[in-house]
């Protein structure tokens, strides 16, 4: 049943194996300490690769890894057990060797300790497989995980009248019945940030007009599209388009002559403004504030994440009954900064882990080492493994007589067309000539929006500043094309016309849609760009990971190829918008492993960041 069981030190060296059959293991366990141990997302308790299910657990005191291997079809119910006790045996058979961590020695009398644990947990198994369901205490239901959600609804009495708007929508009673049923509490808080941005944007348009205003300044927005999910056969060209207007995005960026020369070389880090009585000013980097905290109060509740501990004793070694409290405020204050749901509950089991059996000194170091390894596992994760050098490679490719090719994708309303018109600003600025490969053939008014900025970028850089040529130009087909087509008509005249780079504007799309997911794929395959950004919004928790896991999956799925190409990174939009709650940077970082490359802070050309990691992690643990 089980293929393999190993124990290796955490410098690498095997002291015990188990091996059921013949199969080579050592990519499996490899690609498990390359991608989840190094990369300290230790809270994965189990990584899948290929066939293979690996479940591991960590020892810190002795600085072990333990793993178990099964194929994961099968359903075993006591690996878990199973690792926990042979952890605990082998400690205490070896205790002498492992204290002075002597990694050479025959170990290989642990075999029958093995076989007599493994005996008894499978027997186990058996046990608990035979036993009638227990009914869930309160603690395990759905109804008691509500605390953030009844949190924010307690939250003042703005937000009581938003809630209400809310409940009086037909969607709003949808959306709670969904609440009730999942136990997701992340539900209320998206409807809430998105009305906040709602309400953002009203007072910006209110700002800007002076004459009364007409229905369309009221606007605040595209409303999302609900897509025709007419059935996986129906063709592409039968999908209803919606009857949305023309967007007023483009009206809105702001075409203002004082921005340029501002973005030229690399693009400034994402800011965040200072704060005063914090004791961590170190993550600070200047005054100006971007991230806005509300206000005060909102600090009050979140200041006492690690006041918990103060219930500690200082023990020998510290076990997970002393953490759990604090580790289930940490939990629910990181959902409450917009961090998924699991990957709150995973971060916090990466924190459990690398401390239980960690020795420990006085209370002040216990709070002060929860609090640090958090910090350290969140500014790995947003840390980017690889660099996204874009006017590197954008002048490389130019170099070879090819256009750098970047393609943008996401769902409806996010921010795709006006992020890539602040990219597009960005790449003038540093004086790239641009063509903007218009291949949302769906949503009507895609490709004016598109022109719209055209206009306004070359008003901002005209061609007698850059030797005659134009800076950016449109490539459109008008509606209802071949996307795929389109894209790969716009790089060969990019080719043909010595453009140095191509920005493909995809049509917005919802992550279940197979059809256009389809389609999104076939554009990729075809095209190959040198850059798949996914555009997402700031505002989302746990629909961002739906989003992106979706649409990752998609391009595997639908490419038809064995390598398929998915997102290579992310463009974070409307972080002007969401106060202090990063957390969907942190999601979606963590479930794609890709870097979040551009930040989008606003809504003139400027707006546009990199990733701070330090400055969000310091956001977020306040
Ligand atoms: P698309 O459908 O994904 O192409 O979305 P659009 O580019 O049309 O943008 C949708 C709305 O979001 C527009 O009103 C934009 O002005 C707004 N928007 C886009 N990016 C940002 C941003 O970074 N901050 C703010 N506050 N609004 C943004």
């Amino acid at each position: 049943m089980l293929d393999l069981f190993t124990i290796f030190s955490k410098g690498g060296i095997a002291l015990w194996c188990f091996q059921s059959t013949s199969q080579l293991f050592t990519p499996s366990v490899n690609a498990l300490i390359r991608s989840v141990i190094l990369q300290e997302r230790t809270g994965v308790m189990s990584y899948d690769h290929d066939s293979l299910r690996l479940q591991y657990k960590l020892d810190n005191e002795f600085d072990l890894v333990f793993v178990v291997a099964y194929q994961k079809i099968l359903k075993l119910s006591y690996i878990d057990k199973l690792l926990s006790d042979v952890h605990l045996e082998f400690r205490d058979k070896y205790k002498n060797q492992l204290k002075n961590q002597q990694w050479i020695y025959d170990y290989n009398n642990f075999n029958d300790s093995y076989k007599n644990i493994l005996t008894s947990a499978e027997q186990w198994g058996l046990q608990q497989a035979k036993m009638p369901k227990q009914m869930r205490t309160f603690d395990e239901s759905a109804k008691s995980k509500k605390t953030v959600g009844s949190m924010i609804e307690r939250k003042d009495d703005k937000d009581d009248n938003k809630k209400a708007k809310l409940k009086a929508s037909p969607k709003s009673e949808k959306d709670a019945d969904t609440f009730d049923s999942n136990g997701d509490a992340e539900m209320d808080l998206i409807q809430l940030n998105k009305l906040k941005l709602a309400e953002k944007l009203k007072a910006v348009q209110k700002k800007k007009t002076k004459t009364p205003k007409s229905p369309r300044t009221e606007k605040t927005g595209k409303e999302p599209r609900v897509w025709e999910l007419g059935g996986t056969n129906k063709d592409l060209a039968n999908l209803e388009r919606t009857k949305d207007k023309p967007s007023d995005a483009d009206d809105r960026i702001q075409a203002n002559t004082a921005l340029i020369g501002k973005m030229i070389g690399e693009i400034h880090d994402l800011e965040v403004e200072s704060d005063s009585d914090d004791d961590d000013n170190d993550y600070m980097h200047n005054d100006t504030p971007v991230m806005k905290k509300e206000s005060q109060k909102k600090k009050v509740s979140n200041g006492g994440m690690f006041s918990v501990l103060k219930g500690l004793v200082s023990s020998k070694s510290l076990k997970t009954e002393d953490l759990e409290p604090a580790l289930e405020k940490m939990k629910d204050l990181l959902i409450a900064k917009n961090v998924a749901s699991d990957i709150s509950i995973s971060l916090c089991d990466s924190v459990r882990t690398k401390l239980e059996g960690k020795i420990l000194g006085t209370f002040q170091s216990v709070a002060s080492t929860v609090k640090s390894t958090l910090e350290d596992s969140l500014v790995q994760i947003l840390s980017p493994k690889r660099r996204v050098d874009i006017l590197r490679d954008a002048y490389e490719a130019k170099k070879n007589n090819k256009p750098y090719v970047m393609s943008f994708c996401g769902v409806n309303g996010v921010g795709k067309s006006t992020n890539l018109a602040k990219i597009c600003f960005w790449l003038i600025e540093n004086n790239f000539r641009v063509l903007i490969a218009a291949c949302d053939t769906f949503r009507a008014g895609a490709v004016e929006q598109l022109r719209t900025h055209t206009r306004h970028l070359n008003a901002l850089h005209p061609a007698d500043k850059h030797g005659n040529q134009t800076m950016v130009q449109l490539f459109e087909k008008g509606y209802g094309k071949d996307a795929a087509g389109i894209a790969m008509e716009a790089i060969r005249f990019a080719k043909d016309s010595r453009i140095d780079i191509v920005l493909i504007d995809t049509a917005g799309r919802m992550q279940d849609n197979e059809p256009l997911m389809r389609a999104l794929a076939k554009l990729i395959k075809v095209n190959e760009p040198d850059l798949v950004l996914f555009v997402g919004e700031a505002l989302v928790g746990n629909e961002a990971v739906d989003q992106l896991v979706k649409f990752n999956r998609a391009l595997e799925d639908y490419s038809n190829s064995s390598n398929p190409r998915t997102i290579d990174g992310i463009v974070l939009t409307k972080f002007d918008t969401i106060d202090d709650k990063v957390g969907a940077a942190i999601s979606m970082t963590y479930i794609t492993g890709q870097p979040i490359v551009f930040v989008g802070t606003g809504q003139t050309y400027t707006d546009l960041k990199t990733l701070n990691a330090k400055a969000v992690v310091h956001a977020l643990m306040k």
